[in-house]
């Protein structure tokens, strides 16, 4: 630190000059990215919030009325009549929570101690960092031919020390959707915590089958979910952080409750301390703003983009590992590796990801890439052969 102050000018003329080494959403050249620029709207609302703690909240209890606010209405978007639950910095907090609950409550109520929790192998990384913190062991259940997980093999991986199992809506490579009924029913007659994630699919699964496409059911409408993870900091364009955890009952919560003495609440079951109030005004401004139709708009328009550039692909000569279920398109060039092919791309300029189940290119249709980016995009993948 400098020993005197220094002009404002001087100190935004310096970080301008960083800020300026960073990628822009509206170029439209990062494609691997599950986050995009937040609506304007949310960001405006979100500076007006700054100095509320949710951590405290009986000194900002309307900021704490707005976070009950929107995890109701995102409990309702996941067919919860009443949902408890946080808005926290994002999916891997919110995985971490889910697993927290889950081991507690095993441990309460069946006096589970080196617990189990099982998981596909298409998992975010998240649960690794949840398992270590947790003190658990990961059993990875296989995937079938179709990159989701495989629905016997969760049968055979159960053991009387599983505390949770896990699948997800809305894959991290690929955007696919487990047969999670399925799984539901499992856990349901053995009696196992299943939790949910859609971190990514969450803001846009319920939108697709509203407006009439053919997606499998995934939320508490299966007795057997016991908790979902949802952020709307990816499909749902409020500003970062903004992760969502609901849980189907309260008890989730308590079997993680500690005491908070110096607060105006007795306990806190989050895993930050002060947190920002910030997000859950600008997830419920946003989710306001945009209501059911709007979304279903924004997931359509997505899904359209997603399909012309599958399309695309095909007629140059690239192959799609699967059919799209949600905005993700993986894919290679039979006569290029994809660690290659991503390199020529990149001296292109374009931000890609590399998927490792299979191993492929990625490229999420985010809100920023737009027809004439795909256009462009499609045009650079022909050349290169
Ligand atoms: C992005 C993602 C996460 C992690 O979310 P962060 O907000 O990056 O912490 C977890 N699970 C899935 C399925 C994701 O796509």
């Amino acid at each position: 630190m400098d020993d005197k102050p220094i002009d404002k000018a001087d100190i935004l003329r310096e970080l301008e000059e960083l800020h300026r080494l960073d990628h822009d959403y509206a170029n439209g050249r990062i494609l691997g990215s599950m986050c995009t620029e937040a609506h304007p709207f949310a960001k405006e609302v979100y500076c007006k919030f700054l100095d509320t703690n949710l951590g405290d909240p009986g000194l900002f209890k309307g900021t704490k009325l707005i976070e009950e606010k929107v995890i109701q209405s995102i409990g309702e978007m996941l067919s919860l009549d009443k949902a408890y639950g946080n808005i926290v910095t994002g999916g891997t907090e919110a995985n971490l929570m889910a697993i927290r609950a889950a081991r507690n409550h095993a441990r309460k109520y069946k006096g589970i101690v080196d617990g189990e929790i099982i998981i596909p192998d298409s998992a975010h990384f998240s649960f690794k960092k949840a398992a270590d913190m947790l003190n658990l062991r990961i059993v990875e259940a296989k995937l079938d031919d179709n990159y989701k997980i495989d629905v016997e093999s969760v049968r055979e991986a159960i053991s009387d020390k599983t505390v949770a199992i896990v699948a997800i809506a809305g894959t991290t490579e690929l955007g696919l959707i487990d047969p999670i009924e399925d799984i539901s029913k499992i856990a349901h007659e053995n009696n196992i915590y299943f939790h949910v994630d859609a971190a990514f699919g969450g803001f846009s699964i319920p939108f697709l089958k509203r407006i009439g496409y053919d997606l499998p059911v995934f939320d508490f409408s299966l007795e057997g979910v016991c908790s979902i993870t949802v952020d709307p900091h990816k499909m749902g364009l409020a500003p970062i952080p903004a992760g969502g955890i609901i849980f189907r009952c309260e008890e989730y919560l308590d079997v993680m409750a500690v005491d908070s003495p110096y607060l105006t609440v007795k306990t806190q079951s989050t895993i930050v301390g002060t947190r920002l109030g910030a997000s859950s005004a600008a997830t419920y401004a946003i989710m306001k703003y945009f209501g059911k139709e709007g979304y279903s708009k924004i997931a359509k328009e997505l899904m359209d983009n997603t399909a012309f550039f599958a399309e695309g692909l095909k007629e140059i000569g690239y192959e799609i590992v699967c059919e799209p279920e949600l905005n993700i398109v993986a894919f290679n060039h039979p006569d290029m590796d994809a660690n290659v092919l991503a390199q020529k791309l990149e001296e292109l300029n374009w931000k890609v990801s590399v998927a490792k189940c299979p191993v492929s290119i990625r490229v999420v249709l985010m809100n920023h890439i737009k027809r004439n980016h795909l256009e462009e995009l499609l045009e650079d993948l022909k050349e290169i052969f």
